[in-house]
């Protein structure tokens, strides 16, 4: 959680112009387990343009890191295809386990180029390059000669940045990168991250637990529940005015944020389970009998007559739960607002 004391960047509005650098469309993975499958994706896409920050949010175990994996390529989706206009570097949450603990900074950096041009010694031109890096993350030239394990969490987040921008990317992934760290740092490395982006219209594509965190960082969001998009849209509205009951709850449980109108009855449901309807039925308090007998569809939230959806921003909302596509069918508010 950050603390909301500190002084922060937030997101910047991105070019209205800006190029699809990551489509990935209807991405399905599934793993083998004693008794059958687990479904950990289930038919994701995402679009993701220059400039732009997209956070994916949802419990533990929702496929968020699953969905992580597919989009960078360290897995192959059962089917569903992924197109990228560059290499995606990924940053993980555990910055020292990602960082080989017998190479200096200077190495670590630039690691990524040595292997793509499968160099065995570092040149002069990468040796600048490693410190010019090492600036623009805003760690200190002193530490390119040190561990990793000599530098602190923050410190180490900022060398896995450096070696994600090595490759000069269009679009990164970062997964809960900033959970382990102390707030104030948190807080450094989020501003790091709205810099860089400005620098270079960097796109960003974000994993999180943490709503306050993804409310300062991201444009736009996708609220995954057992290995599907409930709802998405622009984060300032989904996160203000949610339209999905998962969604609701999810602001409800987070203590930095405004107590929402709602919240989720019991534990999730095993992802073992194969549940006939509404994978989010168990828990709604707003389920009905359609709701355990068909599967709710992303779709888009049309309605104009909602009063604070603008017409860009309805057209980029879209949400799957019957009762609210209703309810947004014959012009009525938010269903699940409080009433
Ligand atoms: S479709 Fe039904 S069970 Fe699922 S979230 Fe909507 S109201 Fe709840």
């Amino acid at each position: 959680m950050v603390d909301p004391s500190t002084e922060r960047t937030t997101a910047q509005p991105a070019a209205t112009s800006s190029k699809v650098v990551l489509k990935a469309t209807d991405l399905t993975k599934s793993y083998r387990v004693p008794g059958g499958y687990v479904r950990a994706v289930r038919g994701i896409s995402v679009e993701l343009k220059s400039g732009r920050t997209l956070a994916i949010v949802g419990e533990s175990g929702c496929g968020k890191s699953t969905l992580a994996r597919l989009l960078v390529g360290l897995e192959l989706p059962d089917s569903g295809i992924t197109t990228k206009s560059s290499l995606i570097p990924m940053v993980f949450q555990d910055s020292l386990g990602s960082l080989h603990p017998r190479r200096r900074v200077r190495q670590l950096i630039v690691e990524p180029i040595l292997i793509r041009d499968r160099l065995i010694r570092m040149t002069p031109e990468i040796e600048t390059l490693a410190a010019d890096l090492a600036r623009r993350v805003g760690l200190p030239i002193e530490y390119l000669d040190s561990f990793a394990h000599e530098l602190s969490g923050g410190q180490r987040q900022r060398v896995n940045i450096a070696r994600a921008l090595s490759l000069d990317p269009s679009v990164i992934l970062l997964d809960e990168p900033v959970s382990a760290l102390d707030v104030s740092i948190q807080a450094q490395i989020l501003n790091l991250l709205v810099d860089l982006q400005n620098q270079k219209s960097l796109a960003i594509v974000f994993i999180s637990h943490d709503l306050s965190v993804v409310r300062h960082l991201a444009h736009d969001v996708q609220v995954l529940y057992l290995g599907q998009v409930v709802e998405e849209g622009p984060v300032e509205k989904v996160l203000r005015e949610p339209l999905h009951p998962y969604t609701a709850a999810l602001l409800a449980s987070d203590p930095a944020l405004p107590a929402g109108p709602t919240a989720s009855v019991g534990e999730p449901p095993s992802p073992y389970e194969v549940l006939p309807g509404c994978a989010y039925a168990k828990r709604c308090s707003f389920a009905e009998s359609i709701c355990s007998q068909n599967i709710p569809k992303l779709e888009k939230i049309t309605n104009q007559k909602t009063p604070s959806l603008t017409q860009a921003d309805a057209e980029s909302r879209a949400v799957a739960c019957f009762v609210v596509q209703r309810s947004q069918r014959e012009g009525h508010e938010n269903a699940i607002a409080p009433g």
